[in-house]
């Protein structure tokens, strides 16, 4: 979600920008822009749309050697080309680009504000003005004097018509790095912005701020006091951002899933003792032994993983476990109790309400493991402690290798407590295999594309559709409609199969169909009787299923492999993704960059 690229030193900085902001597009965003500062003045190029339109549109002689850019996802004020930063004082001097928040915008307007002329309807124009009201100031200094007036959450860069050798920036609950090279330096609100210039980075903590010149840099909080700070190595790679002859990343990142979940197993499971090591996991055996619950905190996709992985940890070592949003549990006052172990998802690590769950379980005295993708973000930093999952850059803003390497990487840790509680070897030993076979297993779902774009198809035609699943089939369910929804647009809702009854069966008709889950366990009569409910009412059926049995008088039936019953989810998801891909596709959605969405939601 919005991004932010900073540029300062000998080279000119608007293609250094342009590029940045093309390499952010994945986060999602509605409107982009520019400021660099070129002999004595400060030129600003901005507009809503794409940054493709952005660049297209530049004035030829755009040139700067200091210049920041940035991604809008609108908060405040429609996506318009006045509402898109950067922002500028009264007297077009100062330039603000920002990610975030500032919540007392609209009260720093009416009072300390209220004699300055406003040219857009952003929160993020204050900070212009608040810096300007300290003109006799270093830019630091009235940065830093602003920042202490405003409340929120924020990814800031600042550049100065009459200090042109800076970009002053700061962070408070939205990422920022400094990019260090030889003789210039960057700032970005992610690596991947940074990919073709630098692999050093520093990144700033929460009420941290820095000043880059082209020579060097210095951080300090805002409270003035200096830190220390070493570059460490950003782990990003060049080949994520490429689409490898697919025609977009979704399509890429589906196929990666089998290498993607052998990087997740990866010197993780252990044959001899029918188990799984995670080297991020600092819990003891008898940490482990008095565990009393579980809670997982995610949100959207995350979430639902969670659920599969609650599911999983709770099957595997009979420890009560449950999923909650991060969103819903940092607001309800929840009790930290000493016995839970609390789990934090999040793909990108930046996620604003997980991170803010995270704080407000470390406040109360509990203690968090991070699930996260990205190496040295937010969230896994904040834990301390967790498991990475190493799936590579994710550049699509739906998730899909992430979502399957997350339900892995709870699958190793179940493993890894049940085999300290309740699982013996033998079982251990099953899982420890079963595992071992998923990467050939999704290899071969894959294979089946074509099958499944095809009923993808007819799925396109629906402006409606249901998915339905029993306790692990729910889970999958619920990340299967999401999936659709969010790329194709078509309404789609999740409901465990049972409550079709009670309720949305009244919606059940030939123009809506519904996916049944239907894995190959105990519950497989239960889900038959649902297809059969369904059928009698007309209603077109999809069913995904390992069983070996054919579900008789449905429209389609997309089969997986077989696997333990507990690793099912994770094969029986791999058909979702591309029925919702398949029909995107024909309905002629831009698939990477579904509408109003954003990859990594930095704000609440
Ligand atoms: N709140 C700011 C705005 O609406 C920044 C949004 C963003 O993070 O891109 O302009």
């Amino acid at each position: 979600m919005c991004g932010i690229v900073g540029y300062v030193g000998g080279k000119d900085a608007v293609p250094v920008l342009f590029e940045g902001l093309q390499r952010l597009e994945y986060r999602g965003y509605d409107s982009a822009g520019v400021a660099v500062i070129t002999r004595g003045d400060l030129k600003v190029h901005k507009r809503a749309g794409r940054v493709d339109g952005l660049i297209a549109t530049a004035p030829k002689r755009l040139r700067g050697s200091v210049g920041i850019g940035h991604t809008r996802w609108a908060t405040h004020g429609k996506p318009t080309d006045a509402n898109a930063h950067p922002h500028v004082d009264s007297a077009h001097a100062i330039a603000v680009v920002h990610n975030g928040i500032i919540e007392n915008a609209l009260e720093l307007r009416a009072t300390v504000l209220a004699d300055a002329v406003f040219t857009s309807e952003t929160d993020t124009e204050v900070l212009a003005h608040l810096i300007a009201a300290q003109p006799e100031k270093e830019l630091e200094e009235a940065v830093r004097a602003a920042l202490l007036l405003v409340e929120g959450a924020y990814g800031i860069a600042v550049i100065d018509l009459r200090q042109p050798d800076r970009i002053v920036v700061a962070r408070n609950g939205s990422p920022v790095l400094l990019g260090i090279g030889k003789g210039e330096h960057f700032v970005a609100s992610d690596a991947s912005a940074l990919v073709r210039h630098t692999d050093q980075v520093v990144y700033l903590d929460d009420r941290e701020m820095a000043v880059l010149e082209a020579d060097g840099f210095r951080t300090f909080t805002l409270d003035a006091e200096p830190t220390e700070k070493r570059p460490t190595t950003a782990p990003v790679s060049k080949t994520a951002y490429d689409k490898a002859g697919h025609a977009d990343y979704m399509h890429k990142e589906i196929h990666e899933q089998p290498v993607a979940v052998e990087r997740a197993l990866s010197g993780r499971l252990n044959r001899r003792f029918a188990t799984a090591h995670l080297g991020g996991i600092e819990l003891t055996p008898r940490d482990v032994l008095a565990l009393r619950r579980i809670k997982v905190l995610g949100c959207g996709s995350a979430f639902y993983a969670g659920l599969a992985g609650a599911c999983l940890i709770e099957s595997l070592t009979r420890i009560p476990a449950d999923a909650e949003t991060a969103s819903e549990f940092r607001y309800r006052n929840p009790v930290i109790e000493p016995a839970t172990l609390y789990i934090a998802i999040s793909q990108s690590g930046e996620t604003f309400d997980t991170l803010a769950a995270v704080q407000e379980i470390k406040r109360k005295g509990g203690s968090v493991l991070g699930v996260v993708n990205t190496p040295g973000s937010t969230v896994a930093r904040e834990c301390g402690s967790g498991i990475y999952l190493h799936a590579g850059p994710e550049v699509s803003v739906t998730s899909t290798k992430t979502f399957t390497s997350t339900v892995v990487a709870f699958a190793l840790l179940a493993l890894h407590l049940g085999r300290i509680r309740d699982v013996g070897p033998a079982d251990g030993g099953r899982l420890v295999r079963a595992l071992e076979a998923l990467p050939g297993q999704i290899a071969e779902i894959l294979a089946g594309e074509d099958a499944i774009a095809e009923t993808a198809k007819s799925l396109a035609a629906a402006s409606s559709a249901f998915y339905v699943g029993r306790v692990r089939g729910y889970h999958v369910a619920l990340e299967g409609a999401q999936k659709l929804k969010e790329i194709s647009y078509i309404h789609a809702e999740a409901y465990p199969a049972a409550e079709l009854k009670h309720g949305p069966l009244a919606l059940v008709s030939e123009s809506i169909p519904t996916v049944v889950i239907v894995p190959d366990d105990h519950m497989l009569d239960k889900n038959m009787a649902t297809v059969a409910e369904i059928r009698a009412r007309s209603g077109p059926v999809v069913v995904v299923t390992n069983s070996p049995l054919s579900v008789p008088g449905v429209d389609a039936t997309l089969s997986v492999p077989t696997t333990e019953p507990e690793l099912q989810p994770i094969l029986l998801g791999i058909p979702l993704q591309l029925l919702a891909y398949h029909a995107a596709l024909a309905l002629g959605r831009d698939i990477d960059k579904p509408r109003n969405l954003a990859k990594s939601v930095t704000v609440e």
